[in-house]
């Protein structure tokens, strides 16, 4: 698989992405078909398949996941090799070509940005931890 297949693979079944395609809060992409059938099935334990993540969402709430647009797009182009603005990528007009480069660079800003977000995850649960600790710590220095 390379990191185009990858890309535009569900993080539940393992095929390219059907539409509508919904971000998970982890920041990967699911078919909406997908997720909706996997928390419909009341698996104890819902995961991504990319980032083995639990999936803590209900039915009801598939619909106020944020669409995936431009991988939607991206994919039209990658597979169908057709692009929603001119007749064909294998023509490759120039503005296909300048256009699939955008969505590429989009795409790499979004890795970038899920990694931040992920650090600043873990950081913010070191933070509460100290938190904890110190808590701990006054709490038994009190007890003295
Ligand atoms: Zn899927
Ligand atoms: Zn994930």
């Amino acid at each position: 698989m390379d990191s185009t297949e990858r890309d535009i693979s569900c993080a539940i079944c393992p095929d390219t992405l059907k539409p509508p395609i919904r971000i998970l809060p982890c920041l990967h992409s699911v078919c909406e078909s997908c997720v909706k059938e996997l928390l419909q099935s009341n698996t104890n334990d819902p995961k991504c398949q990319k980032c083995d993540g639990n999936i803590t969402l209900e039915v009801e709430e598939i619909e106020n996941l944020p669409l995936n647009r431009l991988l939607q797009i991206y994919i039209e182009m990658y597979i169908n090799k057709t692009c929603p603005l001119s007749d064909q990528i294998n023509n490759s007009s120039q503005f296909c070509e300048t256009l699939l480069r955008h969505i590429r660079r989009i795409s790499a800003i979004l890795h970038t940005l899920r990694t931040r977000i992920l650090e600043e995850v873990e950081e913010s649960k070191r933070a509460a931890e100290e938190v904890e600790k110190l808590k701990d710590e006054i709490e038994a220095s009190l007890k003295i």
